[in-house]
């Protein structure tokens, strides 16, 4: 069993940046983890704490069992795949991937089964006797995940392996790399600041901002049920809407309108109701709110606004909106911005919407999709 096992594990630079705070996280025997957070947040040094790169100022950690804390890198039994594959340029395929074990003093009988058995699941058999200039950028991509196979690691730990990529061979790689994943089934930790890929790929996705676990769920209970107002913008794209409104009789008052609740939107937050009378923050993602002139926006409550620019994007638009409301941003929960009182929100129709640019529409709330939090602590009610 490969477990990775982080508990309390704290980094300071120098005597006063704490750069990763009390990081408490199981990364299952075979599962992928994704570690995801803004520029900054600490995730490339959790994992060069995990990899024995950079020494844990506090805390434990154990790989498989065993306390790896005061193991050097190359005794932690795990293997690290870099943005830039640090392949050497003028060795084949073949001897970057078998390097490791030459290095080790296996056979060369050994080194040719187990180098031809990466090669086949990988799909490299055909090039492994090319240099890698010869490759495409996928082909390095494999190259660098089958030199940190064939040590048969306990873990495999990727620092935003994609992002040299451009963007179509970034989608295809990500789908190669998951399926490599549940193939092998190697614990794996994955780092990336790219929500996108960390929605798409991971069983499971931890956030972190400023050095701080903020949650650790899956993609769908991530998206679905944010524990706070930071991980509600962060993970989606575009961000989730995030207004602030007094909760009155049952209904979200703001300047000019109010939204009344259903009992649904009470049960999706319990701690509403606490919130009478008071200020709220609330949330509502781009899919839930509708051109109230199609089938999905009838029967939901509806506000007025107007139109300042659409993205046609195929069979759905993007349609940035401004509405009359206090926006607020989720990225600093200390400091709650009122950004301005014609708020902007962005809405995603479907691309049968008569919504024009510059025009009034009526945008229709699906209020049993708000999100709630509490305006100081930022916490999901
Ligand atoms: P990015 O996505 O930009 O790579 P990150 O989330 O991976 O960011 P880290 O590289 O882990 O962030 O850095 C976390 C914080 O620690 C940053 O503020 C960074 O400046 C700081 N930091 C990282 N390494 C050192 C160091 N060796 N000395 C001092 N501060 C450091």
């Amino acid at each position: 069993m490969a477990d990775v096992v982080l508990d309390k594990i704290c980094k300071t630079f120098g005597t006063e940046f704490h750069a990763i705070k009390d990081l408490s996280l199981t990364i299952r025997d075979g599962e992928f983890l994704i570690l995801v957070g803004p520029s900054g947040c600490g995730k490339s040094t959790a994992l060069r704490m995990i990899a024995g790169l950079e020494e844990i100022s506090s805390g434990t950690l154990s790989i498989g069992g065993e306390n790896v804390v005061d193991l050097s890198p190359k005794d932690r039994n795990i293997a690290m795949v870099f943005q830039s594959y640090a392949l050497y340029p003028h060795m084949t395929v073949f001897d970057n991937i078998a390097f490791s074990m030459k290095l080790a003093g296996k056979s060369k009988d050994e080194r040719t089964k187990r180098v031809n058995e990466i090669a086949k699941t990988l799909q490299l058999t055909k090039v492994l006797g090319s240099k890698p200039a010869e490759l495409s950028g996928g082909q390095r991509q494999r190259v660098a995940m089958g030199r940190a196979m064939v040590r048969e690691p306990a873990a495999f730990l990727m620092d935003e392996p994609l992002s040299n990529l451009d963007a179509k061979l970034r989608v295809q790689m990500r789908a190669e790399i998951v399926s490599l994943q549940r193939q092998l089934a190697v614990t794996t930790i994955y780092v990336t600041h790219d929500q996108t890929e960390a929605l798409t790929m991971g069983d499971r996705v931890a956030v972190l901002k400023g050095g701080v676990l903020q949650q650790v769920d899956t993609p769908k209970i991530l998206y679905s049920k944010p524990v706070n107002a930071f991980v509600a913008g962060f993970i989606g794209s575009p961000s989730m809407n995030l207004f602030q409104g007094r909760l009155e009789k049952g209904c979200v008052v703001l300047p000019t309108f109010s939204l009344p609740l259903s009992a649904e939107a009470f049960a999706r937050s319990p701690g509403l109701t606490a919130f009478e009378g008071r200020t709220v923050l609330f949330g509502i993602r781009p899919e839930d709110l509708h051109d109230s002139k199609l089938a999905s926006g009838a029967m939901h409550p509806t506000i007025p606004a107007t139109v300042k620019s659409i993205e046609e994007l195929g069979s759905e638009w993007i349609v940035h909106l401004n509405i009359d409301a206090v926006r607020v941003d989720s990225g600093d929960p200390d400091a709650v911005e009122e950004l301005s009182s014609a708020a902007n929100a962005v809405a995603k129709f479907e691309a049968t919407s008569h919504a024009r640019a510059g025009e009034r529409i009526d945008v229709a709330i699906d209020v049993a999709k708000l999100h709630f939090f509490d305006p100081e602590s930022h916490l999901a009610l």
